[in-house]
């Protein structure tokens, strides 16, 4: 069936007054001022201008996307430079806490390992360069401020839903980040099967865990495997686990975003992704079409990174269960068709404010786990700059 054209073009809304602007942003504002600059925050200079750039930052994007009414692109200059800049202020800081890029397995027998779940592309440099594995390094040491970890994330997945793929995850970053930097898609036709892949992973970790009474996801895949890691990379079965993880992220954080300016590690291969889907049936926030405006040109779903949209689904006024709220598609509509939406509202009911009341929640989150990592990362390049 041919598609219809979106024509005529709708005009785009006009940008919110500076004054308007201002005060929606200021919570956020506030935000950045408790996270960066609490008392007993900044022992050295380099942490304090660090901290303040980060925080006028994050304010300033967040502005952004007030004023314009547009999610996506303000969003997209946040993760890309999280993406960027977590790997210079961790490997840093590794290097800074133990004095070495290495763990001793005296330590993780003893259970003194700290874990970051973020950090698998930080065991590819250091393994090419000192022929040993990088434990990634600490976001937290103890019990307690794991627990506070884990609440953390179970509280604002339930708000977000997947809107955690898009808001803090630093793979996501450096996917975009070589989507971004691609003049144009080179591959365009994806095959829509690829889409069941992360499910495919989830299930082969799940069923592979059963089977072997280990966990396979963090041995084989996920950054926690760095745990074993350092001990499994000195017989075959470690450099073999080495060389999957390297090819895997070769393939689908760099080498394929930059051809298809997809996120194709998300939207083919990332179980947590996959996990973290099943809580847009909960999230109250979601993105639908409205039929009533919708020309079926199909150009939210070009735009979409995540492969989250479909002719079906287009056609149903939804979004798959993919969806990680990014708002390309609503800011790519012309028919302003794409809509932010508050589960239990009408459809017509205030997508702006939806979208704002969405935002807040998720910057939150990006100034305290992405916010932190950036400055994080600056302290670092401010170290060897001076
Ligand atoms: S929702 Fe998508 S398919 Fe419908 S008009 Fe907007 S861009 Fe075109
Ligand atoms: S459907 Fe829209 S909001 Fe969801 S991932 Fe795709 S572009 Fe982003």
């Amino acid at each position: 069936m041919a598609t219809r054209t979106c024509s005529p073009r709708l005009a785009p809304a006009p940008p919110r007054g500076v004054l308007r602007s201002l005060l929606l942003t200021l919570p956020i504002a506030a935000w950045s001022l408790l996270m960066f600059f609490h008392p007993g925050a900044h022992t050295d200079p380099k942490s304090l201008v660090a901290a303040t750039i980060t925080a006028f930052f994050m304010t300033l994007l967040f502005f952004m996307m007030v004023r314009t009414g547009k999610t996506y692109r303000w969003r997209r200059w946040f993760f890309v430079t999280l993406g960027v800049l977590f790997p210079v202020g961790f490997i840093y800081n590794l290097v800074l806490a133990r004095g070495t890029m290495g763990i001793p397995i005296e330590e993780m027998i003893a259970g003194r390992t700290p874990f970051c779940f973020l950090a698998i592309p930080l065991l590819i440099v250091p393994a090419a360069l000192t022929k040993t594995i990088v434990f990634p390094g600490s976001i937290t040491a103890s019990g307690h401020a794991i627990a506070i970890m884990v609440g953390l994330w179970l509280a604002l997945t339930l708000v977000l839903g997947k809107g955690w793929c898009a808001y803090a995850c630093f793979f996501g970053g450096i996917e975009e980040g070589m989507a971004a930097v691609a003049p144009r898609a080179r591959i365009r036709k994806l095959d829509p099967r690829w889409r069941y892949g992360p499910w495919a992973v989830l299930l082969a970790m799940v069923l592979l865990s059963f089977a072997l009474f280990e966990p396979a996801y963090c041995m084989w895949l996920c950054p926690f495997k760095a745990v074993t890691e350092y001990v499994s990379a000195r017989n075959a079965v470690g450099l073999l686990q080495n060389a999957i993880f390297i090819v895997i992220f070769a393939a689908l954080v760099i080498v394929l975003p930059f051809l298809t300016k997809k996120r194709t590690q998300c939207s083919f291969f990332c179980p947590f992704g996959a996990f973290q889907s099943l809580f847009n049936k909960i999230s109250i926030f979601e993105i639908k079409i409205d039929q009533t405006r919708c020309k079926s040109c199909n150009v939210c779903q070009t735009a979409c990174p995540t492969m989250a949209l479909s002719k079906e689904s287009i056609a149903r006024g939804e979004t798959l269960m993919s969806c990680m709220k990014c708002g390309a598609c609503v800011d790519s509509c012309p028919q302003q068709a794409a809509v932010w939406h508050i589960k239990g509202t009408e459809l017509a009911w205030k997508p702006e404010r939806a979208r704002l009341m969405f935002l807040y929640a998720a910057w939150a989150m990006a100034v305290m786990f992405g916010g932190s990592i950036i400055a994080e990362g600056l302290v670092t390049i401010l170290h060897f700059l001076t």
